[in-house]
């Protein structure tokens, strides 16, 4: 029925260890009789200790695939262990596209909607903004489908459930015609970005920047429709410029003056991208220096004020920070767990070597970004507990009682996702 193993988990930046009784790769009656807590696991892409268990962790790497799909409506149905990665292609091939995606395509559909992963863009949601129906195996075992149409309440509950409202088996998404983007990247002065940052972030389909920490400048990137003919999209140079950046920090980290220096003459070499592209080629990007990360998603007028403040925290106290610090927009939903409910989004993430201890860098930010009202990404770090959570999130009280209803018995809830919704354990 299932693996039943003593091998360590681990989450992608090796910051979240766990010792399970057991680790299942099969669902069956799991939910009701596997050692709990029962958590599952997509791609262990977060950050958060959410899928950490001493009793089992469910992999749901064997549920994937398309299951069926709608070309009318371009609705697709997938397992929800599906990884962006083969959905992507999945979806081309019957004629759909992802309206948005987020900077990589390793996680699981089921955890990227877990967490409210997203993109970038004024008018485009999170993933679950995309789900038409959700189909979950509750704490007792059994099987519900939800869907908008009938369940709306339902759908807007769960959409975004940290693995504590069952376990997704499938889902339907809304997708869009496949499309083309062209991709431009350019540098400005970060004092330009933030000034003009409302106009900028909202005159293209998406767009994003990056702020080069100890430089003063900003790589800004939009991405529009395009109908032209798709062209070569240039070498991915991400990786290289984070190694330069690695390796004047370890130099010059006490001479700021000279670090600032040297960055700008690298960043003066950037080759200039502009390229078009179908939207499978175009979001994604390889990640292969392990990092840890803070996100807050900020009410998007608040968005320059706290960054300015992040920057000026980063530039007097961590000299050892090198990762630029990212900023998005997310248009706002109605999900009730979603960080980016009823309101239109701003959104900073910090990041950290995952070879030191992230914690102190991110425990001088966190206090900045709670003072503009942000609301954590669920799969990033943070030290928000449900005392806290409860005054960011207006449904609080209605999800966490859909959540009861669904695990009578707290099978889902291990000591971290107690703290984080207020449960007796
Ligand atoms: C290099 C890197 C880049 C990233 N880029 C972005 C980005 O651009 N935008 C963004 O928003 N986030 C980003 N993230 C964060 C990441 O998208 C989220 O943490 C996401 O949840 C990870 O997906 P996963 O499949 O690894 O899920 P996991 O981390 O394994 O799980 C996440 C949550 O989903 C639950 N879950 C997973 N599958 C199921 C299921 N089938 N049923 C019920 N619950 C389930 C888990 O229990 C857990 O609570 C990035 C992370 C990394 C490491």
């Amino acid at each position: 029925m299932s693996n039943a193993t003593t091998q360590t988990w681990s989450n992608w930046s090796g910051h979240v260890r766990a010792e399970p009784q057991l680790i299942a790769d099969e669902l069956s009656d799991l939910a009701r009789t596997a050692p709990g807590p029962v958590r599952v696991a997509g791609a262990g892409h977060s950050f958060t200790p959410l899928v950490k268990s001493e009793g089992t962790i469910l992999s749901m790497e064997r549920f994937e695939g398309l299951v069926s799909h709608d070309s009318e409506r371009h609705q697709a149905r997938v397992r929800a262990g599906t990884r962006l990665g083969p959905l992507m292609h999945i979806l081309q091939g019957i004629g759909q596209g992802l309206p948005n995606m987020g900077d990589i395509d390793r996680q699981a559909i089921g955890g990227a909607l877990g967490t409210a992963t997203h993109g970038s863009g004024p008018t485009l949601g999170a993933y679950h903004t995309q789900l038409e129906t959700v189909q979950i195996v509750d704490g007792q075992g059994r099987l519900h489908d939800f869907n908008r149409a009938g369940d709306l309440d339902m759908v807007h509950a769960m959409g975004v459930a940290l693995g504590a409202f069952g376990i997704l088996t499938e889902v339907t998404m809304n997708n869009v015609p496949t499309y083309r983007l062209r991709r431009r990247k350019s540098v400005l002065p970060i004092a330009d970005m933030l000034r003009d940052f409302e106009t900028m972030m909202a005159a293209h389909r998406s767009a994003e920047f990056y702020y080069i920490p100890f430089s003063g400048y900003a790589q800004f990137i939009a991405s529009d429709l395009s109908d032209a003919a798709t062209t070569t999209r240039p070498t991915e140079d991400d990786e290289a410029g984070l190694a330069t950046l690695r390796r004047l920090r370890t130099a010059l980290a006490w001479l700021p003056s000279l670090r600032r220096r040297l960055i700008l003459g690298a960043i003066a070499k950037l080759p200039a991208e502009d390229y078009v592209q179908d939207w499978l080629n175009v979001y994604a990007s390889d990640r292969q220096t392990k990092f840890n990360e803070m996100e807050y998603h900020l009410p998007f007028e608040e968005g320059p004020k706290a960054l300015a403040e992040i920057i000026e925290l980063t530039e007097k106290r961590f000299a050892e920070v090198y990762f630029p610090m990212e900023v998005r927009t997310v248009a706002l939903d109605e999900f009730w767990l979603s960080p980016f409910y009823n309101r239109l989004t701003c959104s900073i993430a910090i990041h950290h070597d995952a070879a030191s201890d992230p914690r102190r860098f991110m425990r001088a930010a966190e206090p900045i970004f709670r003072r503009y009202g942000g609301r954590p990404h669920w799969g990033k770090m943070h030290s928000l507990k449900a005392a806290d959570l409860k005054k960011l999130y207006p449904r609080w009280d209605d999800a966490m009682a859909v959540r009861r209803d669904i695990d009578p018995e707290n099978r889902f809830v291990s000591p971290y996702m107690a703290g984080l919704f207020g449960i007796e354990p």
